[in-house]
């Protein structure tokens, strides 16, 4: 019996896994060029992490988490998302990084138990940054400027930037009021799980994909009516600062994202081309996640996307992810001492650096010149009993078919120039 791979989830294969080093490369580039490192914490955790932070009532939590019991019954959980996890860590290992905020970048796969669609999967990878410390409306508008400025560095400007204010737990209390008394009456044509919502987290129920949901949601109260002065203030300081960077936005006041920990500003990129799962990031503040998983009273912001939907959409867009590594030499060599004379030189080409095959174990010449055109190898390198001879190799470009003469003591350089 064959064994499969596990629904959701997907393997990377070699022909594509240059793409995926290329998302990983430009995310790294970006959180640098602002001053962000990476950090990387353990694929799970302990399942409480997410309980106390995410929200029971949350989708994740409730549905989608992967819970496991350990031999001696601790309850673990494979991470459903990359805050949680590094607030711990922050928190843990008192990471005050600098005089400033704490400015954290990673990447790495996420789990999470839903209905595989395409851009949804079990197992995902997401890259984010957390800017834990300030609650500046300035770091707000920078981490979104960072999140603009890695789409479009890959060539993405389909995308629109969608902004919120979710308010604190202050603007919350008459928010959440309002919106019971507006759904209240609709109770019976919500779909079951909005009906639960709309006693624990009424604020999920603008965010329920069910369309008669949608459609009831529609003309619900604007949270943006019910913000304090004090969210008011932080709302319109990011808009100014969003403004100062030329960074274009509309305000969307039905984003509430699907985790519990969100204070305030709001955010998602949004790429239309996408269909149903269309966020490309999703991101927002919390005020109280820092001190509610054992640290102080500071605020952070931070966003998330995954690599998948990225990929489908720059292949769609017919984007570049850069080159393939194919081997720039390929030696080819008859006979023995010519073989030697070929392993010598392969030795060198690897060991500076230059991506080097052969295909020795095959003893005819057009059989190595076969295996040479289908690893798409730039140039050539054929050591025949004439060279050995001469010591000279002969130095073949595969795509135009010229070939010259060069000695074994040149060829290095010569390779090497180019
Ligand atoms: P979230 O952590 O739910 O705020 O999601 C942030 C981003 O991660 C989304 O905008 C997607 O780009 C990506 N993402 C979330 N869940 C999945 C999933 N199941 N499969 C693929 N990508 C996902």
């Amino acid at each position: 019996m064959s064994v499969k791979i596990p629904r959701g989830t997907f393997d990377i294969l070699p022909e594509d896994s240059y793409k995926w080093t290329f998302l990983k490369k430009s995310f790294e580039q970006i959180s640098r060029n602002f001053n962000y490192r990476e950090i990387t914490t353990p694929i799970f955790e302990n399942a409480g992490l997410f309980e106390r932070s995410v929200g029971d009532s949350s989708d994740i939590i409730e549905k989608e988490m992967y819970k496991f019991q350990d031999k001696k019954g601790r309850i673990f959980a494979l991470r459903p998302e990359g805050t949680a996890p590094i607030v711990r860590s922050y928190v843990e290992n008192n990471l005050n990084m600098a005089a400033n905020s704490s400015k954290l970048y990673y990447i790495g796969p996420m789990f999470r138990y839903d209905r595989p669609q395409k851009g949804r999967y079990r197992q995902f990878y997401q890259y984010g940054i957390e800017n834990i410390g300030s609650d500046d409306p300035y770091i707000d508008a920078e981490v979104i400027l960072l999140g603009k400025m890695f789409l479009e560095k890959l060539g993405l400007n389909n995308f629109e930037l969608q902004i919120n204010s979710i308010g604190c737990a202050n603007c919350s209390k008459d928010y959440d009021r309002a919106l019971q008394e507006y759904f209240l009456p609709h109770k019976q044509e919500l779909c079951s799980d909005c009906r639960k919502r709309l006693e624990i987290n009424p604020k999920r129920l603008l965010d329920c994909k069910v369309l008669s949901c949608k459609e009831i949601a529609k003309n619900a109260p604007s949270n943006l009516d019910f913000l304090d002065s004090d969210c008011r203030d932080h709302f319109d300081g990011v808009q100014k600062y969003l403004k100062m960077m030329d960074v274009s936005f509309v305000i969307n006041p039905k984003i509430v994202r699907g985790l519990d920990y969100y204070t305030k500003t709001a955010f998602e990129f949004i790429e239309n081309s996408l269909g149903a799962q269309n966020t490309l990031i999703g991101g927002g503040r919390y005020d109280g996640l820092v001190q509610q998983l054992g640290g102080k009273n500071i605020s952070g912001i931070g966003f998330a996307g995954g690599f998948e939907r990225l990929l489908l959409t720059m292949e769609n867009e017919k984007l570049s992810f850069g080159e393939q590594n194919n081997p720039k030499i390929f030696m080819v060599a008859r006979g023995e001492e010519a073989k030697i004379s070929g392993i010598n030189l392969l030795s060198k080409f690897r060991r500076e650096n230059i991506t080097s095959e052969t295909a020795f174990e095959k003893s005819s010449m057009k059989a190595q010149m076969k295996a040479a055109n289908r690893c798409n190898a730039r140039f050539c390198l054929i050591i025949g009993e004439e060279e050995m001879r001469n010591k000279t190799v002969v130095f073949k470009n595969m795509e135009s078919g010229n070939q010259e003469i060069v000695s074994v003591e040149a060829i290095f350089e010569r390779v090497s120039k180019i």
